[in-house]
């Protein structure tokens, strides 16, 4: 294993974030670099991949950066790149929370809890443990007890809190996502709202995998990265499998993207399954004229038909 992963946030001021990411990008294309980086005004938020060597010149850069220079760097090992680009991009928010009035994570935040203190947590009766990112992250894999939003997009949590307020407000509340930077303005807001008693897992689930102690402890599944590896191991010592294949919910970890590129939807599926609904989360998707599954398979204009066919009898039963 030659190559590793980063992923990191700095929440900081960066000025001209389009010069800035143009200039970031410049530099990461000299090393080789590949991946996806979001700046803004209030800071920085990447995940990035290259050789060992060259993700260390990085984050040696990086920390000369007076801006960074306290930027912590999650590392992951990795057989080869987990993207096939490199993109630096300049945005309004490092995080989307639909927020009417946005807050500052440097001056409001929750408390920071390590993992052993997390995983306390996880075990106290009285806290409620928070899931921080989108339904189908939570689907693939999640803290044993967490509650699971009702929402399909992170930024929709806010609303979602709001219209279920009174679970939430006299208890201690506990948070946690990928790595950390969606807490790290959710748990502020949480506070904002009114929420007395609010910690967040520093350094997210990514870390939480990694220390020694509690070695991913009470995580079940997998955890969900937005990169080529689709999704990590968390548990290094009683994993089980929680994601269900969408079809015939059926233990599974293989995640997709919806064969209907004017749906997208990810879903969790056995290449079986995947091959029998041609890649479609529904029937409609299954048989949308510009269905990909049809298209990457070659697939015979008969063999399509025949397919839908055995589809469309099953689910008329
Ligand atoms: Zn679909």
């Amino acid at each position: 294993m030659d190559y590793r992963v980063l992923l990191y946030y700095n929440y900081t001021k960066i000025e001209n974030p389009e010069i800035f990411a143009k200039e970031h990008l410049a530099f990461c294309r000299s090393i080789g670099l590949k991946g996806r980086i979001l700046v803004a005004e209030e800071g920085i938020n990447g995940t990035v991949s290259g050789t060992i060597e060259d993700t260390q010149k990085y984050m040696d850069w990086m920390h000369n950066d007076e801006r960074f220079k306290e930027t912590w760097f999650k590392i992951d090992e990795a057989e080869g790149h987990a993207f096939r680009k490199m993109f630096v991009r300049a945005r309004k928010e490092l995080v989307a929370l639909n927020l009417d009035e946005d807050v500052d994570p440097l001056r409001l935040t929750g408390e920071y809890l390590d993992p052993k203190a997390f995983k306390e947590a996880l075990l106290d009766e009285d806290t409620i443990v928070l899931d921080a990112r989108n339904d189908y992250e939570f689907d693939l894999g999640h803290f044993r007890g967490a509650i699971r939003p009702d929402i399909r997009n992170f930024r929709d949590l806010p609303q979602w809190i709001r219209e279920n307020k009174e679970k939430f407000m006299d208890k201690k509340v506990v948070t946690y996502c990928t790595g950390g930077i969606r807490c790290e303005k959710f748990s502020g807001w949480l506070l904002r709202e009114g929420v007395e008693n609010v910690s967040q897992l520093h350094g997210g689930i990514a870390m939480y995998g990694k220390d020694p102690e509690v070695q991913g402890e009470l995580w079940d599944g997998k955890m969900y990265v937005f990169d080529d590896r689709i999704s990590v191991e968390i548990n290094h010592v009683d994993k089980k499998v929680i994601g269900k294949d969408w079809f015939d919910g059926t233990p599974c970890e293989r995640y997709i993207n919806c064969a209907n590129p004017f749906c997208n939807r990810q879903i969790i599926a056995s290449e079986e399954n995947e091959a029998k609904h041609l890649g479609g989360c529904s029937i409609d998707c299954a048989t949308n004229e510009a269905n990909r599954y049809v298209k990457r398979n070659n697939l015979s204009e008969a063999e399509r038909d025949a397919r839908i066919e055995a589809l469309q009898a099953t689910v008329s039963i």
